[in-house]
């Protein structure tokens, strides 16, 4: 008998969403749950109250969607990722819920004020950027498609550092989110998996005389769960996110009775809870530390375990697992799932190898995030060995096999054996991850157009070759709820009066928008938002930095990870550029830009964070400089994160998307700023290349070499010093950097960002595409000075940015990759409706 069909003993009336029932529900919470009356109450007081009254609401959905995947039996895709950028919750759960006007009303009444209590949440920042948030995104779109999805990944009690900004420099402190609780999230101590470290491997041969594998002595920690409910947009479906938290096993507590050293087996303690403690802050190379390699594999042993629990639920063969289950690989980060599983196959179930290796071949598929060599992540043999030793064995035998396929399909090609080992034979050996993962894959793909083919021409051409098909592009989005309805109120508001609010779930619909570029009320009723939206920004500028930033300047922004590749150095330059001609002409009729950046530079990056000490040098000397007051103004907005995005999109006007071609995988900044109808400058990268196919050439600023000319660049011989010598202007740009005119107090200062573009090769080809994005942004001027016609261009952006909700994105996991099909919940019923 299904448990889930008895009735259960505790009826219980479902929570409404009326005014009145959420007063109610406020005050109870605030009474029940915080244990404080209105005249204690602080505004984190208020903020729990209302958190645990938007909670209570998503329960019963939540509740609903877990059984009845369970009665149903349904497919599962399970999105292994060890980064989930999620931001804030409060809004996000109001929105979803869509009970906006009640809940505002309901908090008026009450006398709290939202716009003070949503400040004080933190965002959930378990994630370095584009990555983890590309996974929250999923997240919200999984559970609004109806689909079910699960996200797997850490509950890590340190998320991104935050970032101040101390004499220029970035100063990075701990982000202890969890310091008041988290009211989102639901402890599950009885969910509780053991996992393995170090020891070593027996054989030994089983009954009927096969090799069997121990693996013992282990060090062992535990994985416990927390849940946090995923609510769809406009849907009965709440998904949910489950995270693990390490736990010293209860072996420690038998320890210190028996060795009576008290102090010694909780200080143990400590070291293995330590592995859920901290997010690793670089997205851009794999670090290869011991504690990284125990955080993935903490995490995809506990979600394994989580998974075949569940799935023997109902099977007790694993013959069908490819058709129950799907595991989605954010990056190869999570890629020790493959031999993981097949340990579980052969190890503990006895699975012959073929069939262990079919199904687990049929149950994973890899996301591919980057070209760039050294953000591939590889372990060091020895390093894999001593932590996961029967793993090692795994990929080993993994590795044999396919390199004995290989050899039949290329008889004497010992370069292309070489080429596709998963084992890196030069300089140490080391385990390749991404052959991992494409090899234990049924479907690998890249996340923009461009990506996907230099992934098939460049770093993956063997394996494309190989298993011709496997490599599928799977073009970014990001989840129109977030990025439009919640971030921009006004926006979303004026499209609805138009159009309805069917975008919000088909952001296709925002081609209705095209027409009414040419409608001159409408264009004056769109200039009037961005414009409120531009003084809200200016407003939170002046608060918290104590800027003054004219609302009527243009608004050029770049806000994403501080990289070399990404190039705010070559933003700088056109600054800087910009800072000259306005000096030496000021009355040439400038347009007024105000230069806002953002962005987090990896604590051990030096590079990085001496750009950062540029911008802000350069800020102090451009916007003390009475000659060019008026004209431009340079601002570095501290600690980039959800929050701050959500804040800062909605008032752009300009969206720096200038990584070298070839680059930037997919981007997806460059999404949330197009539909917030800023207009993009940007190379033909990424899907920047997409976004100009959608909104069209004219409707866009393109500028510098492509990925191909980079690639012929290259192959002869790139002499930036040519460019430095061929450009007057470029050349006092770069003198004034070097020499000190920014950094009078230290002249030296920023010698070596100079030398990296003129001594060391400029690996991103800054110089090279310098005049072309300087000539560029000069039509960006002329194009800002007629503001009907940037308007409408910008309405045109908005209205083709449709293809990049996260919505198509995942449909096309759904159908080409996973074979999942959407859950239909019970319809919503009236009183719930918002
Ligand atoms: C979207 C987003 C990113 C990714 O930005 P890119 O411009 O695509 O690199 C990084 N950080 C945060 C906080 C974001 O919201």
């Amino acid at each position: 008998m299904n448990d889930y069909l008895k009735t259960s003993i505790f009826e219980h009336k479902k929570v409404r969403f009326d005014k009145d029932s959420i007063k109610h529900s406020l005050s109870n919470s605030l009474t029940y749950s915080v244990g404080k009356d209105t005249v204690t109450a602080t505004d984190r007081d208020m903020f729990f109250a209302t958190a645990y009254m938007v909670r209570n609401r998503l329960i019963d959905r939540w509740m609903e969607t877990m059984r009845s995947y369970y009665v149903n039996d349904v497919k599962r895709v399970y999105y292994f990722s060890l980064e989930f950028l999620m931001g804030r919750t409060l809004m996000n759960g109001v929105h979803n819920l869509a009970f906006e006007q009640q809940f505002r009303e309901a908090l008026k009444e009450s006398a709290i004020n939202l716009d003070e209590i949503r400040e004080v949440e933190p965002d959930a920042a378990l994630g370095n950027g584009g990555l983890g948030r590309l996974a929250a995104c999923f997240l919200d779109s999984m559970a609004t498609l109806d689909l079910p999805g699960y996200g797997y990944g850490i509950r890590y009690e340190y998320g991104m550092f935050a970032q101040r900004i101390e004499d220029g420099r970035q100063v990075e402190h701990p982000d202890n989110w969890l310091r008041y609780g988290n009211p989102w999230e639901f402890p599950r101590p009885e969910v509780l998996h053991q996992v393995k470290f170090h020891g070593r491997v027996v054989q030994y041969a089983d009954e009927r005389g096969m090799l069997r594998y121990h693996w013992i002595d282990t060090d062992d920690v535990m994985a416990m769960a927390f849940d946090t409910p995923i609510p769809g947009y406009g849907t009965r479906t709440a998904n949910n996110m489950r995270l693990w938290s390490a736990k010293a096993t209860r072996d420690f507590e038998l320890r210190y009775f028996n060795e009576g050293n008290y102090v010694k087996a909780v200080e143990d303690k400590n070291a293995s809870e330590n592995l859920s403690k901290v997010l690793y802050p670089d997205d851009s190379t794999a670090m290869g530390r011991e504690l990284r390699l125990k955080q993935q594999y903490f995490f995809v042993c506990a979600s394994l375990h989580d998974i075949l629990r569940r799935y023997r639920k109902y099977q007790n063969n694993f013959d069908a697992l490819p058709d129950k289950v799907a595991i989605q690989l954010n990056d190869t980060h999570p890629a020790i799932a493959i031999p993981e599983l097949m340990r579980l196959l052969v190890d503990l179930h006895h699975l012959e190898w073929e069939k262990a290796w079919n199904i687990t071949t049929r149950t994973f598929a890899y996301t591919n995030h980057t070209l760039m060599p050294e953000a591939l992540e590889t372990w060091a043999v020895t390093l894999f060995e001593s932590i996961l030793p029967r793993h090692l064995q795994i990929i080993y035998e993994i590795n044999r096999r396919l390199l004995r396929d290989v050899m039949h399909r290329y008889p004497g090609d010992n370069g292309i054996l070489r080429r596709m080992s998963i084992i890196d034979e030069e300089g140490g050996r080391r385990i390749r991850m991404a052959h991992l993962a494409i090899v234990g894959s049924h479907k690998v793909n890249g996340v923009a157009q461009i990506h996907t083919e230099l992934m098939k021409q460049t770093i993956f051409r063997d394996f494309d070759r190989f298993f011709p098909g496997k490599i599928i592009n799977i073009t970014n989005g990001i989840t129109p709820r977030r990025w439009l309805n919640q971030a921009n109120r006004r926006l979303a508001e004026l499209i609805t009066s138009r159009i309805g609010p069917g975008w919000i779930k088909d952001l296709t619909q925002l081609k209705r928008l095209v027409p009414l570029a040419d409608d001159a009320s409408f264009r004056e009723e769109f200039a009037a938002v961005k414009r409120l939206d531009k003084e809200r920004l200016v407003a939170m500028l002046k608060k918290k930095l104590g800027i003054d930033i004219n609302p009527d300047s243009l608004f050029d922004v770049q806000i994403k990870r501080i990289h070399e590749y990404k190039r705010q150095l070559l933003n700088v330059l056109h600054v800087v550029t910009l800072y000259n001609r306005i000096r030496h002409d000021p009355n040439a009729g400038h347009v007024h830009r105000t230069v806002i950046f953002g962005g987090k530079a990896a604590p051990g990056y030096s590079m990085a964070k001496l750009i950062i000490k540029l911008i802000n040098d350069i800020a102090d000397i451009v916007n003390n400089d009475p000659r060019v007051a008026g004209h431009l103004k340079v601002v570095f907005i501290p600690n980039y994160d959800v929050s701050t995005a959500e804040e800062m999109i909605p008032a752009a006007d300009l969206s720096e998307q200038i990584s070298t071609a070839g680059t930037e995988a997919s981007g997806t900044g460059n999404m949330k700023l197009a539909l917030n109808g800023a207009l993009t400058i940007g190379t033909l990268d990424g899907a920047n290349i997409e976004i100009r196919e959608e909104v069209g050439e004219d409707n866009i600023f393109i500028f510098g070499l492509t990925a191909t000319e980079i690639t012929e660049m290259k192959a002869n011989g790139y002499q930036p010093l040519d460019f430095y010598h061929s450009n007057a202007e470029l050349r006092t740009v770069l003198d004034m950097i070097g020499s000190g005119f920014f950094s009078p107090d230290e002249p030296g200062r920023f010698k070596p960002v100079i030398d990296t573009l003129l001594q060391h090769g400029d690996k991103y080809f800054l110089l090279a595409d310098y005049a072309s994005y300087i000539a560029c942004q000069k039509k960006v001027d002329a194009a800002y000075q007629d503001q009907e016609e940037w308007i409408r261009k910008a309405i045109l952006n908005v209205a083709q940015m449709g293809k990049f909700s996260s919505d198509r994105t995942i449909l096309q996991y759904a159908n080409e990759i996973w074979d999942a099909k959407p859950a239909k919940p019970a319809p919503l019923q009236v009183d719930e409706i918002g």
